[in-house]
């Protein structure tokens, strides 16, 4: 008989997002008996909603850039048009392939995948419509949806970030309500794309979560880059007529678009799935859990976005595969979020790890040294165009807690940046390895050399 027919697992998993399908994988690797329970596709956000088609969207964005720019540096070219069906089509296929390829690696792993909405009956059990699966081990991992704000409904021309994604037009003029990650993200495409674009942004600043400096840095290149920046800016209604949408602002004019993009972050989907009832504590929506991601409840894991913290999806993997790990009795170690990369994709990127400055001071106090490396100095940045900084913090005489970097690819930094940080290393660690030139890499050489007192091409 086999295990589905027993209904007997070592693990019943709660979704196929980034958490719940890399949790099912590291199970299979370890000998474990797995089901996997998946509502819509295998992937989840990242893969359908998220990561994946955004990243696509944010290539062409540069290409169409590249494009525009080209003639500054000798390459004569126009850009005709956008045409969103030939993106679409590329995004989607981009996203097919992978999806198509995750579905081989569940596949060929054993395990036993069940289509559908699943909810749980009792603290062992997993209901998905009339079979049940019952595990000795639960995880929860069905991850999250979009929010909108009390009295904003979404519909028509007022979209969050999934409709956005299937749009088949660029639209003339678009208003993003919500100045973090997401709304960056497509105020960049859409910039790139042609569209006037607005941020509104309740904080003082832009991508409020890094630190003060790259916010900075961020809106002046937007401002350059002719994206209207409001931040400190309250949203206080919206109205559809006709072919567009006017959106209220606390003291300031009106703005009319022809949409508006809601980003104002993401709530767990954790209702109505029979998590309270059996015994597992909610918190405004999210699962409580301790740091090894137990709920409480005996047996029953949270992985990923319905755990408070980062929503990432690295994050994800990361908590799936330490939950398959300890459920095996490896003892790994848990997940620290202050060592977890973060990348922004917009036009100049954002990366970063660790703590920004104003955080190492919350908590070192007055022994934080900072040090900020200008991109100018940078050969590889000059010779494609971008501006930018790679800004390390470090304690007195101790290791670097904190990376900022923001410019034209930066992203491909985070992993060494990750590196130095989740190792500890001191500024004179790194100062003593080679980074190749001209690459974009050197700069957080160069930052590192500075730090320990020796900078090459910058001063001290
Ligand atoms: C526009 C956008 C861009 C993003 N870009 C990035 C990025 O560049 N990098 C990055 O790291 N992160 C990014 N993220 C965040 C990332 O997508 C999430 O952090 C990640 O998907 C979380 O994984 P998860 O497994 O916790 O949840 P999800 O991916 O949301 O997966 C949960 C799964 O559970 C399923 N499910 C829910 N309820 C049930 C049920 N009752 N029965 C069966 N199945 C159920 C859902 O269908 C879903 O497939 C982005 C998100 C968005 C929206």
């Amino acid at each position: 008989m086999s295990a589905s027919d027993a209904g007997d697992y070592d693990v019943v998993i709660l979704g196929g997002g980034s958490a719940g399908y890399a949790c099912a994988l590291r199970s299979a690797q370890l000998g474990l008996r797995v089901a996997l329970v998946e509502q819509a596709r295998l992937g989840g956000t990242c893969l359908h909603q998220g990561c994946i088609p955004t990243k696509a969207l944010l290539h062409a964005a540069e290409v169409a850039d590249a494009a525009r720019h080209g003639a500054a540096i000798g390459v004569r070219a126009t850009v005709e048009s956008i045409d969103m069906a030939t993106v679409g089509a590329y995004k989607d296929a981009v996203v097919r392939r992978l999806h198509k390829g995750l579905q081989g690696l569940v596949s060929s792993a054993g395990i036993d995948y069940v289509e559908g909405a699943g909810a749980l009956d009792g603290p062992r059990t997993v209901a998905v419509g009339a079979r049940r699966l019952t595990g000795s081990h639960l995880v929860l991992a069905t991850g999250s949806r979009p929010k909108s704000l009390p009295g904003l409904e979404v519909g028509g021309r007022i979209v969050t970030s999934d409709e956005a994604l299937r749009l088949d037009e660029v639209p003339d003029r678009v208003v993003v309500l919500g100045g973090g990650v997401i709304g960056v993200e497509f105020a960049s495409v859409w910039r790139s794309f042609g569209a006037e674009v607005t941020v509104v942004e309740a904080l003082p600043r832009l991508v409020p979560t890094e630190d003060e400096a790259v916010s900075k840095q961020l809106e002046r290149a937007f401002r350059k880059r002719k994206i209207t920046v409001r931040t400190s800016t309250r949203f206080t209604g919206a109205t559809q007529s006709g072919g567009s949408v006017t959106v209220s602002l606390e003291g300031a004019e009106p703005v009319e678009a022809d949409l508006l993009l809601v980003a104002v972050g993401r709530g767990p989907t954790t209702a109505g799935l029979g998590y309270e009832e059996a015994g597992v504590t909610l918190d405004r929506g999210y699962v409580r859990t301790d740091a090894r991601l137990r709920t409480g409840v005996e047996g029953v894991y949270a992985v990923g976005d319905i755990v408070p913290g980062l929503q990432l999806a690295h994050r994800g993997f990361a908590h799936g595969i330490f939950v398959a790990e300890d459920i095996a009795g490896l003892s790994p170690a848990v997940v620290d979020d202050d060592s977890i990369p973060r990348v922004t994709y917009c036009d100049p990127e954002i990366a970063s790890v660790g703590l920004t400055e104003t955080q190492a001071r919350e908590r070192f106090g007055d022994a934080v040294r900072t040090y900020e490396y200008n991109l100018g100095g940078n050969g590889r940045s000059q010779i494609i165009g971008t501006q930018g900084f790679v800004k390390l913090v470090r304690r007195e005489n101790g290791p670097v807690v904190g990376i900022s970097m923001i410019g034209a690819r930066v992203g491909e930094q985070v992993g060494e940046a990750q590196l130095i940080v989740g190792w500890e290393a001191h500024p004179e660690d790194v100062a003593g390895l080679l980074h190749a030139h001209p690459t974009q890499n050197e700069a957080l050489g160069e930052a590192h050399l500075a730090l320990a007192g020796k900078p090459l091409h910058a001063h001290a």
